[in-house]
């Protein structure tokens, strides 16, 4: 709006010092008014939705799903505060912060038009061989460069990360879908949702939640000694990646010949399982999703892994989240 009223001072100065000003004016006023008036109408009519009746009736008919909505937002927060977002560290690099780097070339080359980062834990600094070969082979570079090694601790890291990973997702996911539900509820007149989205929101008391996703990255990078060139490969774990790299870490310490290899993996597919099995439903408090449909789900290991429990079947039950979150709260590792 501001460049409305700049433009239009500048065309009335430029009138006045011309002589036709006495028509360049009105027009000024006229264009003026035809780009204000339909957005000081909408505004009236959106203050006017907000405070009308049904509105407010709606509003505190539904005001204990908004509180729930909201609780969950919080829950998804403490999600991101708590669970573990991160796996294997770049050797290289490691101890750059030592060190200080000049560029003390006689003449101008450019000689830094790209540099390295040097003591980026998820930047891998190579030659640009291993930059192409991860791209075709993500999986095996990322393990071997990252110092993902095979072994039984390892595998419980990634487990845990896929878990917090898939955690935050369903509970993302969930938000989202109680956002939808509440809005449907309201049916708002379209220009609302199209000009007032966050203003709806904040007005039904739904506090929109920031959070999204921290999917660990890798980076292989190479740039070359004259920084004229810089390529990289890089690659995100998501839950279908951090499945495949637990399939990969167990095949390579012959995990299913092992001991450890009596218990399961923790796939997306286990815990899905495991719902299935349970019938979408809370063990403790028995709600399920037939009962309430956005209702948000957790696979819980019934001893914890910190405490020695295992990833057996036997081990793992559906939890609601809100048992979820206050077995939590008693036991503080999960
Ligand atoms: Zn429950």
């Amino acid at each position: 709006m501001p460049y409305v009223i700049v433009l239009v001072l500048l065309v009335v100065i430029v009138a006045l010092l011309v002589q036709y000003w006495y028509i360049v004016v009105p027009i000024a006023l006229v264009v003026t008014l035809a780009v204000l008036l339909p957005r000081i109408i909408r505004h009236v009519r959106m203050r006017r939705y907000f405070a009308s009746e049904a509105f407010l009736a709606h509003k505190a008919e539904i005001a204990s799903v908004v509180t729930e909505h909201n609780d969950i937002a919080s829950y998804v927060a403490e999600i991101r505060g708590t669970g573990s977002f991160g796996i294997g560290k770049s050797s290289t690099g490691s101890q750059a912060s030592l060190a200080t780097f000049q560029n003390t070339s006689q003449y101008a080359y450019r000689r830094d038009r790209n540099v390295a980062q040097y003591g980026a834990p998820n930047v891998h600094n190579c030659s640009l061989q291993i930059v192409r070969n991860a791209a075709g082979d993500p999986l095996k570079y990322v393990m071997k460069y990252f110092d993902i090694a095979a072994t039984d601790a390892t595998l419980i890291d990634v487990e845990s990360l896929g878990q917090s990973i898939s955690r935050l997702e369903d509970a993302v996911r969930n938000l989202k879908q109680r956002e939808n539900a509440i809005s449907n509820s309201f049916d708002p007149p379209a220009f609302i949702l199209k000009h007032y989205g966050n203003e709806f929101m904040s007005q039904v008391g739904v506090n929109l939640s920031p959070v999204t996703v921290p999917y660990p990255e890798y980076v292989f990078e190479y740039v070359s000694a004259g920084g004229n060139s810089s390529q990289r490969t890089s690659f995100k774990l998501d839950t279908s990646a951090i499945d495949a790299l637990l399939a990969a870490l167990s095949q390579k310490m012959h995990f299913s010949k092992s001991v450890a290899g009596q218990r399961a993996l923790m796939t997306a597919s286990l815990r899905e399982s495991i719902k299935r099995r349970d019938d979408y439903a809370c063990k403790y408090c028995l709600v399920s999703v037939a009962v309430e449909p956005h209702l948000l789900l957790e696979v819980d290991h019934i001893v914890p892994v910190s405490k020695g429990g295992l990833s057996i079947v036997d081990n793992l039950q559906t939890l609601c989240w809100r048992c979820n979150r206050s077995k939590s709260n008693k036991l503080p590792s999960s």
